[in-house]
């Protein structure tokens, strides 16, 4: 049968390029997981994506309860789950003053890693269950947070601190929006948010992977500097981003190559390792990455996880 793969944000740049490299294989049907169905769709026709190859499903990751309404919509779909995808994002460089989710945790933070955290929490029961023989559970890192790389050290730095905002709630009123506790700042909040993704994907594998045999994976794609991630960005930093990624530091990868490295960390058949941050070198080969002190911290990973449990109502 074809596989199942769910891919949160595949309304536009990675994620929808990776819609489209897999469904195009024709093995796998992808469950595009949008908090906005209209443009999911005219993306997927654009993308030329075949209506059969895929299924537009509502979700806001702001939101925890339509993760709870996606995870049952996708139940009652009758499918089973062989791969999920978490890669939706939001990135707020600009922001001056913090925004919240319906559940009023900061934005970025809230969506990137809170709803994503509920939604695969919710989903290993479901690929628990498939047949498939190579599950996967793959989160989209970014080098951005992980502060032992170049681009990683550009200030502000990501660190989660001690988790006192996190722990009070991110909600700006009786805790702090940011997760260290410190002044609200949207790109540290994005950064912070990709750290706590890295350490998700960890603590799955060394919670979950023996028991089920299921892949935990992250990876960072290369700098796809002409996504909608930056919409929010000044216009000049828009204009020069682009060729200052080609040209100087070499990392720029485009929509299309960076959508068939994910597909391959969904489907290629050599990279089956669990706990591992894959990377691409300059000949577009994969290696596995080293992640910084922080993004590999077991101790954190521990308490980032129970400390999400209990703000997502799990515990
Ligand atoms: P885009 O902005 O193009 O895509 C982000 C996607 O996330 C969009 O489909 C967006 O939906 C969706 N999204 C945002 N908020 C929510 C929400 N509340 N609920 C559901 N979906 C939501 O950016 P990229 O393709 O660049 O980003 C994809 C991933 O790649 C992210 O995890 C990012 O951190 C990562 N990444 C990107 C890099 C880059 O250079 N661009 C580098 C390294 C990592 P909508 O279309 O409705 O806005």
């Amino acid at each position: 049968r074809q596989g199942c793969c769910i891919v949160t944000g595949a309304s536009s740049g990675l994620g929808l390029a990776a819609a489209k490299a897999l469904a195009e294989t024709g093995k796998w049907h992808v469950i595009m997981a949008c908090r906005d169905f209209l443009k999911a769709e005219r993306a997927a026709k654009s993308a030329g994506i075949a209506k059969e190859n895929c299924t537009i499903m509502h979700l806001d990751l702001a939101s925890l309860d339509s993760v709870r309404q996606f995870v049952d919509t996708f139940r009652r779909s009758g499918r089973a789950l062989d791969v999920l995808v978490c890669n939706a994002a939001v990135y707020l460089p600009t922001a001056k003053e913090p925004t919240f989710t319906a559940e009023g945790f900061e934005l970025s933070v809230g969506t990137n890693h809170l709803g994503h955290f509920l939604l695969s929490r919710l989903l290993l029961e479901d690929m628990k269950k498939s047949d498939y023989p190579s599950k996967r559970l793959i989160i989209v890192g970014s080098i951005t947070g992980n502060t032992n790389t170049l681009a990683g050290n550009v200030p502000p730095k990501a660190n989660l601190g001690d988790l006192r905002g996190l722990a009070g709630g991110l909600n700006g009123l009786n805790s702090s929006a940011m997760i260290d506790g410190g002044e609200f700042d949207g790109a540290k909040a994005y950064k912070d948010s990709k750290v706590c993704n890295m350490l998700t994907m960890q603590e799955f594998h060394r919670r979950f992977h023996e028991e089920t045999g299921i892949t935990f994976a992250s990876l960072y794609p290369g700098c796809i500097a002409t996504t909608g991630l930056f919409r929010e960005h000044i216009p000049l930093f828009r204009l020069l981003f682009p060729p200052f990624q080609k040209y100087i530091t070499k990392g720029f990868v485009s929509e299309e190559d960076a959508g068939k490295r994910l597909a391959q960390v969904v489907s290629d058949p050599s990279l089956t390792k669990s706990g591992v941050y894959w990377s691409w070198n300059k000949d577009s080969a994969s290696f596995e990455n080293q992640l910084s002190q922080e993004a590999s911290d077991a101790e954190k990973a521990r308490k980032v996880w129970e400390v999400s449990e209990k703000l997502v109502g799990l515990a």
